[in-house]
């Protein structure tokens, strides 16, 4: 399971949008219990396919390593990859299961006509030979953690740390 707000998913979403008709992507940071993972917080990166940039995505070893810093600096992990899919439906392409690394989330954002649309989680199998789907719960207030309702309001930075803080005193 993966547990994402409501305000994360419309950046998602409008990242995806304002990409099109290209493809737009960024890294998915959070932490991850084993049992279920929740986002709390995007990396958004530059696409940098020129040759292809409306239906393929490259993640380089810089953006990897950017991914990483930023999260560590949060105190979170990188636990997966959003890309969007202008004018396709939200689940993997061939090229995406070739490129895709087990244990990571990818989550893909469709855009139909400018028009952000289904977005949907993936898992790839251990031996790459296809994703499952992974469900995925748009939360409205926030981010549940452990069935716990971030008490957290709005969009502040620091959310991360207040949850971790609460997570100690517990
Ligand atoms: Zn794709």
């Amino acid at each position: 399971m993966l547990y994402l707000s409501d305000e994360l998913a419309v950046r998602i979403r409008t990242h995806a949008a304002e990409s099109y008709p290209h493809e737009c992507c960024g890294a998915v940071l959070g932490s991850d219990s084993g049992s279920w993972r929740e986002v709390l917080d995007l990396f958004p990166l530059v696409n940098r396919r020129d040759d292809s940039p409306r239906n393929r995505f490259v993640i380089t070893p810089e953006d990897f390593r950017a991914a990483e810093q930023t999260a560590r600096k949060g105190g979170l992990e990188v636990i997966g990859w959003y890309h969007s899919h202008p004018d396709h439906p939200a689940r993997p392409s061939e090229y995406d299961r070739e490129h895709a690394w087990p244990w990571y989330s990818y989550v893909i954002a469709s855009v139909m006509q400018h028009l952000p649309k289904d977005m949907k989680s993936w898992r790839l199998k251990d031996d790459r030979t296809e994703f499952d789907e992974e469900e995925m719960e748009i939360t409205p207030f926030g981010t549940i953690n452990g069935g716990r309702v971030n008490a957290g309001e709005g969009d502040h930075p620091d959310r991360a740390s207040a949850l971790r803080g609460q997570a100690r005193k517990r």
